[in-house]
């Protein structure tokens, strides 16, 4: 790693609300060691306020948390601004999941999980979140359809009519990726390339509970399924 990307990373902050405290610490320490600054709560209220002193670049947060628990933290940190979310989840439950990604985690993690591989995912979240602003900075086509909705890229706003529709941060790029290729049919692992920027199993399942989110937003003709192939863009079958 060069110095530049070094200083680039060290201005990242990250909130982990987690209450056991080895898992924190354990994850804290290896972020630290990568450069980047690290506040740890313990519990759901402490969480929401660190979230909204730090404004943080990303926030790791587990679900089963005392107090409030990890669905409403991340409903409430969610409603002021659209920060990247890590959620932590004990249980390899489906319904958790869903629920926890209708919430506006981005991704998550089952326990035990390899703190290797959550600092990876960190890691790919920033690059990405980095990667489109650099994108829109350099210019392009503001505002693109999907479905009746309409994205700005520039605002990164989603809206419906004249109503405002609050997407997370994965939920926009998710988006924005059919929208900016209205033709072309993606397969799920092109949008975990895409969007997610890693390739894992378990991922198609992510990508499945964001589109059924993204249709519960935007309209269910928004994207449509392309049997055996992935997603689409709505449009014209013929
Ligand atoms: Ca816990």
């Amino acid at each position: 790693m060069n110095e530049t990307a070094e200083l680039t990373l060290s201005l990242h902050t990250i909130l982990i609300i987690e209450d056991e405290a080895p898992i924190a610490a354990a994850v804290a320490a290896r972020l630290r060691s990568e450069g980047l600054t690290v506040e740890i709560a313990s519990d759901g209220h402490a969480g929401v306020a660190a979230c909204e002193r730090l404004k943080p670049d990303l926030v790791i947060l587990d679900l089963m948390l005392p107090g409030i628990d990890g669905l409403e933290v991340c409903r409430q940190i969610q409603s002021n601004r659209a920060v990247p979310v890590i959620m932590l989840t004990a249980r390899d439950s489906e319904e958790d999941l869903l629920r926890g990604l209708a919430t506006g985690a981005d991704d998550y993690m089952t326990k035990p999980f390899s703190t290797r591989e959550l600092v990876a995912r960190v890691h790919a979240m920033l690059r990405r979140v980095e990667r489109q602003a650099e994108a829109l900075r350099s210019g392009g086509v503001e505002a693109l359809s999907i479905g009746a909705a309409t994205l700005n890229a520039v605002t990164r706003r989603a809206s419906l009519g004249q109503e405002n529709v609050h997407l997370t941060p994965t939920e926009f790029d998710l988006a924005l990726t059919f929208a900016s290729d209205p033709e072309r049919v993606f397969t799920r692992e092109e949008l975990l390339g895409a969007v997610w920027g890693y390739d894992v199993a378990a991922g198609e399942r992510t990508v499945d509970s964001h589109i059924r989110s993204l249709r519960s937003k935007l309209g269910a003709d928004s994207i449509r399924t392309v049997h055996g192939v992935g997603y689409a863009c709505h449009g014209d079958m013929t």
